[in-house]
């Protein structure tokens, strides 16, 4: 997207959020934010340089002393009260969501609700900071141990979950008291800024949330570059969270990666068919495709193949394709042209390589039918490759052995999931599928705000959840006490 000095006037322009006041951006620029399913900009938000990246910093370092001795019930009780808003303010939440990323509405209200319970796991944190008492080699020491927040952490977010992972990955480092810079994609400045208002009105203090909205490649390094800097979330694409892991490794900085996936679906013949398929249409076409844990992959035991396939292939091309306001619509618009060429190569490299479409493959305006296809093999570029839009690959299997090793054959590993009514069957695929989260029964995409949520290899490292959070976002320390 070019920055638009010269766009329509009718466009609202939204500054930077730093020390609770809205401020310009020090360069001059805004960049337009598109509304997906028309192509058209309706907001400009301020395009963020490394002199905006360092006074939001700044404001948060400054921000931390006081907030970081702000007594547990203070910390809940912001939380807490930003849990209210949201679920008050569901419905323009959700429309801002439908306008700046095209989620259809069903979607949109889920998130929202979903964020609000992310705040209330966050608040409840609070109160879960401890430490230990432990034992001494030295007659009449005592030693006990505490974890001490860290400073500023930045907070870097996706486009397609903007306000859930807007939420978790700021309220959960506050609850611990430490404060934050978040970097929003491109494609969803104004809801973080809107986040920025709903800490605003909870009573959480200037300086703690700060926004810097612009360009990733522009300003991302600034910020997790930043000497101030303790710790990194960081949820995204593989490709910009190695880099990060790269700049990370060498500022020994703490981090949390959560990215890309190609997660496995597994059905064998004794499943629950029509839980089965009820579970891939959502995993693989939920958010049209736009979802991390997205069931890209499907394995599915010969003996209920076709069945499935069929049952499958009819569900996903009876999806609704159309008002995003409507809750019949499934199918809303892919964020963005970049996005758009990716899943039309991963759909017409599988085809020019033998691979069937069974259903969809076309698209109306932006938005892609939701696509299956069969016959997809190694070198194809979906066999691999995160599509990130409504297309999977299903794929008949022999057994759960051929199951399992079919799944591992990758190098992502964020969810997995498996349908069959043999609990030994389904006890063994958790335990030896490469995969960060398991569902047996269930869909591969689910997420709740207390679980370990995250994958291995190219999907990341580390967990997102209050108590897992808590090792990349505090700092233990050891006090002995002479007697
Ligand atoms: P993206 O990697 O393009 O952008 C994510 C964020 O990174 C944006 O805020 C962007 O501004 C920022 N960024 C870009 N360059 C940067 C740099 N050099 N330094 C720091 N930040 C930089 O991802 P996206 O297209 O917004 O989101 C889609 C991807 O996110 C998919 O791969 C999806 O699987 C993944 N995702 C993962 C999870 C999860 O929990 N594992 C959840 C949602 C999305």
């Amino acid at each position: 997207m070019p920055p638009s000095e010269g766009a329509a006037p009718a466009l609202t322009r939204h500054g930077h959020w730093i020390g609770g006041i809205a401020v310009p951006p020090s360069a001059g620029g805004y960049f337009e934010d598109l509304d997906p399913d028309v192509d058209r900009p309706f907001a400009l938000a301020a395009r963020g340089t490394a002199a905006d990246v360092d006074a939001a910093v700044q404001a948060a370092q400054a921000a931390f002393a006081a907030f970081s001795r702000t007594p547990v019930n203070f910390r809940e009780g912001v939380l807490s009260r930003a849990a209210a808003i949201l679920e008050r303010d569901i419905e323009s939440l959700a429309a801002l969501m439908i306008t700046e990323i095209g989620s259809p509405i069903g979607k949109a209200r889920h998130e929202v609700q979903r964020a609000a319970d992310v705040f209330r796991a966050a608040a409840g944190a609070t109160r879960h900071l401890s430490g230990k008492t432990l034992p001494s080699d030295v007659p009449g020491k005592m030693n006990l141990t505490f974890r001490a927040p860290l400073g500023v952490v930045a907070s870097i977010t996706p486009f397609n979950v903007p306000l859930g992972k807007g939420v978790r990955l700021s309220a959960i480092p506050l609850a611990f008291g430490n404060t934050v810079v978040m970097l929003p994609s491109e494609e969803s400045p104004l809801m973080a800024l809107r986040l920025a208002k709903v800490y605003e009105e909870a009573g959480l203090p200037p300086g703690c949330f700060n926004v810097v909205t612009g360009y990733g490649h522009e300003i991302g390094d600034a910020l997790t570059g930043h000497p101030l800097v303790r710790s990194i979330s960081f949820t995204g694409s593989t490709r910009v969270g190695t880099h990060i892991r790269e700049l990370a490794a060498r500022s020994g900085k703490k981090l949390t990666l959560e990215l890309g996936g190609k997660s496995p679906l597994v059905v064998l013949d004794d499943a629950d068919l029509s839980r089965a398929v009820q579970a891939a249409v959502l995993g693989s076409f939920g958010n049209q495709g736009q979802i991390c844990m997205a069931s890209s992959r499907i394995y599915v035991q010969r003996g209920v193949a076709a069945e499935f396939l069929a049952r499958f292939a009819a569900s996903a091309s009876a999806l609704g394709m159309g008002d995003l306001h409507d809750p019949a619509t499934m199918i809303g618009p892919i964020i963005n042209a970049r996005q758009r060429a990716r899943i039309k190569d991963h759909i017409d490299d599988a085809v020019a390589q033998g691979a069937t479409v069974v259903s969809g493959g076309g698209w109306i305006g932006p938005r892609c039918q939701p696509t299956v296809l069969t016959g997809v093999t190694r070198g194809m570029l979906c066999h691999a490759e995160e599509t990130f839009g409504p297309v999977t690959s299903v794929y008949a299997v022999d057994s759960l052995d051929e199951a399992l090793q079919a799944a591992n054959d990758s190098r992502y590993g964020l969810s997995s999931a498996i349908f069959t009514a043999d609990l030994g069957h389904a006890m063994r695929f958790a335990r030896e599928v490469s995969a960060g989260m398991v569902h047996v029964n269930g869909a591969t995409a689910q997420a709740e705000p207390h679980v370990p949520f995250g994958g291995i290899g190219d999907s990341g490292m580390g967990r997102e959840g209050p108590e897992y959070d808590m090792e990349a976002m505090t700092e233990w320390k050891w006090v002995s006490i002479q007697l």
